[in-house]
């Protein structure tokens, strides 16, 4: 029988596919195994499913002589090292498609809590401070017919473009790879520097890739309106932290809204931390129950079809 190492305890569903052919070894910690332990567990695995938290590199690999597949349970694999694992004869597998609609879900979930500062409301209630509202207090921005920027237009650029229509919103978008004659009614590709001058709202749906590793940078914050509000529900690099915090900080935008930063997670002490035009989730955007179980039905098909091939 095959031995698997799943990195978390991933939905029943997924585990229960595994069982019925697999010899599982499930890690029972919330937080991910240290690099030690990933090393110990991945020695005797035929097959590895792991998150984005795992760093599956060359060392790990070298310790991991049986290993034929690895299923991470992820859209993106900027976690894992591919060119090694293909150097090895190791497939690697993700979970595209499924956490579409959630992460877009997300992305606007940010997006309004941002815009009308509900995180900033719901301080101000617990605080107490009710009786001191006036008609000036806690003012946000409208999204009805604003302009939305989207940078990236894949699968989650385009389930996000579909919300903000029913927001009747103008919606750019800068995606090179994208055929603009299969652009949506109402959408319009644009240069970047346009979307980040023009846009009211800015959305990342990159991959991170060392072409986007940093695109928003300080020269992209200079160029946005001082309403602006950035939201990253992509990788945390995509932005640079440190531009973020000076243009969070100084009012060159008035907001930002992160489901993923860089570091992940950010240290407690965190300058970030500290600012109240942020609104911040720990890497969440897929995280509906239903489509957790999609995710764990499918890193859990994409390993066992590695195993059998
Ligand atoms: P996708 O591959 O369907 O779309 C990505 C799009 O980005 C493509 O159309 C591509 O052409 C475009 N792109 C690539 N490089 C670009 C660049 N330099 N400038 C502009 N556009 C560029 O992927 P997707 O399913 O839409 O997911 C997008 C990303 O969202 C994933 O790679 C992942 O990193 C992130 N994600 C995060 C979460 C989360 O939990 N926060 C969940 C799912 C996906």
């Amino acid at each position: 029988m095959n031995k698997v190492f799943v990195t978390r305890q991933i939905p029943d569903i997924g585990l229960e596919l595994l069982a019925r052919e697999c010899q599982l070894d499930v890690w029972p910690g919330e937080l991910p195994p240290s690099r030690a332990e990933l090393i110990e567990h991945i020695q005797p695995a035929d097959g590895l499913l792991c998150l984005l938290s795992d760093r599956i590199d060359e060392e790990i690999l070298q310790h991991a002589p049986s290993l034929k597949v690895i299923s991470n349970y992820a859209v993106g694999f900027d976690n894992i090292d591919v060119a090694a694992a293909t150097r090895r004869g190791i497939p690697v597998g993700n979970t595209p498609g499924v956490l579409t609609h959630a992460t877009a879900d997300f992305a606007f979930a940010l997006l309004m809590a941002a815009a009308r500062r509900v995180p900033e409301a719901d301080r101000s209630v617990r605080a107490g401070q009710w009786k001191t509202w006036g008609p000036k207090t806690l003012l946000g921005a409208d999204l009805y017919q604003a302009t939305l920027g989207l940078i990236g237009f894949g699968r989650i650029g385009q389930a996000v473009a579909q919300r903000a229509r029913g927001f009747d919103m103008r919606v750019l978008v800068y995606d090179p790879s994208f055929n603009p004659s299969d652009l949506p009614a109402g959408v319009q590709s644009v240069a970047l520097d346009v979307l980040l001058s023009q846009s009211d709202f800015i959305s990342l749906h990159v991959p991170l890739t060392p072409q986007t590793h940093h695109l928003i940078n300080a020269r992209a914050f200079e160029q946005m309106k001082p309403t602006a509000i950035l939201v990253n529900t992509a990788r945390g690099a995509v932005v640079d932290t440190a531009a973020l915090y000076h243009a969070l900080k100084s009012g060159q935008i008035a907001s930002a809204a992160l489901d993923v930063t860089d570091p992940e997670p950010l240290p407690a002490d965190h300058p970030l931390l500290g600012l109240e035009n942020l609104v911040i989730a720990p890497h969440i955007a897929s995280a509906s129950t239903a489509t957790r179980d999609k995710m764990a039905v499918m890193a859990a098909e994409n390993l066992l079809a590695g195993l059998n091939q």
